[in-house]
């Protein structure tokens, strides 16, 4: 009795926290930044906070014109500093504020991440009006790998595998 009562209370539970831990002030914080990064010409308008107990831990913004890298999204850049400052490859206990909906390298780069929380400004359509493709990619990853824009083919899978075989008795091999 009461398995999912229990769940049900669990699961608003942990919306009534979230939602009362969402901070507008840093979430006007990385709005303010996407606006800066515009100015500067440095990137897109995109900018992200990694926030841990309530505290700034790292704060990026798109460096993609700055940097000649199509990968320096705002998130991208946030983590890797937050990963940097922090010691370690998980950001669990972290919440990350973006300025836009993150795009689907970043939503993966999230997870990878371990990440708690997103809290976002502008969403994937505000982005897709404004020339980003965001949406476009979100609906070629739900398209099968043959129906994709990206031609992709799988080759010499046997002596691929070599190295999954290394890693899977290797005492590098972590948890990630
Ligand atoms: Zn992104």
């Amino acid at each position: 009795m009461g398995g999912w009562w229990v769940k049900w209370a669990a699961i608003n539970d942990a919306l009534y926290w979230r939602v009362l831990r969402a901070n507008p002030e840093l979430m006007r914080r990385v709005i303010r930044l996407a606006s800066e990064n515009v100015n500067s010409g440095g990137g897109g308008p995109f900018a992200a906070l990694i926030v841990k107990d309530g505290a700034v831990v790292a704060e990026g913004v798109n460096t993609v014109f700055a940097s000649n890298d199509p990968t320096a999204h705002a998130e991208v850049n946030a983590i890797r500093k937050a990963c940097a400052a922090l010691g370690g490859f998980a950001l669990r206990g972290c919440e990350i504020y973006t300025s836009s909906e993150p795009c689907p390298m970043c939503l993966a780069a999230i997870y990878w991440a371990h990440l708690d929380t997103i809290y976002f400004g502008n969403g994937c359509e505000d982005a897709a009006r404004a020339g980003f493709d965001d949406a476009y990619i979100f609906r070629q990853l739900s398209l099968e790998r043959a129906k994709r824009a990206i031609p992709s083919e799988q080759l010499l899978r046997d002596e691929a595998l070599e190295s999954f075989r290394l890693w899977e008795a290797s005492p590098f091999k972590r948890e990630y």
